[in-house]
């Protein structure tokens, strides 16, 4: 897990969505998670939003190859988003952010394997072996 400094613009950009500092994956990730951010932090500093509505995320990370967040507090609209960037994350490199990508395991022995949503590029280069044919 690499603790890249670009993540760090993330947590200036949008202090009211994090008491922490919780993404932990690669930066191929970035572009979908500046744009989770920025449509939360728009759509909480309009009127569309609750005023009492409460936010924040307790993490942004890299679990079983695929991108997971869990959030404190949101509504239905924050679940929409963030479903949305999920969803995305499926498709994109976690290293370059190149689509499209899939899930690839580290090894033939899916057992002791781990997993990485890659494109074929990464996934050659990092000896990764396909999942689904
Ligand atoms: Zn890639």
């Amino acid at each position: 897990m690499s603790d890249s400094p670009s993540y760090g613009d993330i947590y200036e950009r949008y202090p009211d969505l994090f008491s922490k500092n919780c993404i932990d994956c690669e930066t191929g990730w970035y572009d979908i998670i500046e744009q989770m951010c920025s449509a939360i932090q728009i759509y909480i500093d309009t009127d569309l939003s609750d005023d009492n509505l409460e936010f924040e995320f307790e993490y942004i990370r890299e679990k079983f190859g695929v991108l997971d967040i869990e959030v404190y507090g949101g509504d239905h609209i924050t679940d929409i988003v963030i479903d949305s960037c999920t969803q995305l994350g499926y498709s994109t490199c976690e290293y370059c952010g190149e689509q499209p990508a899939e899930l690839y395991c580290s090894s033939k022995y899916k057992q002791w394997s781990y997993y990485k949503t890659l494109c074929l590029d990464h996934a050659i280069e990092l000896y990764f072996y396909r999942l689904y044919k």
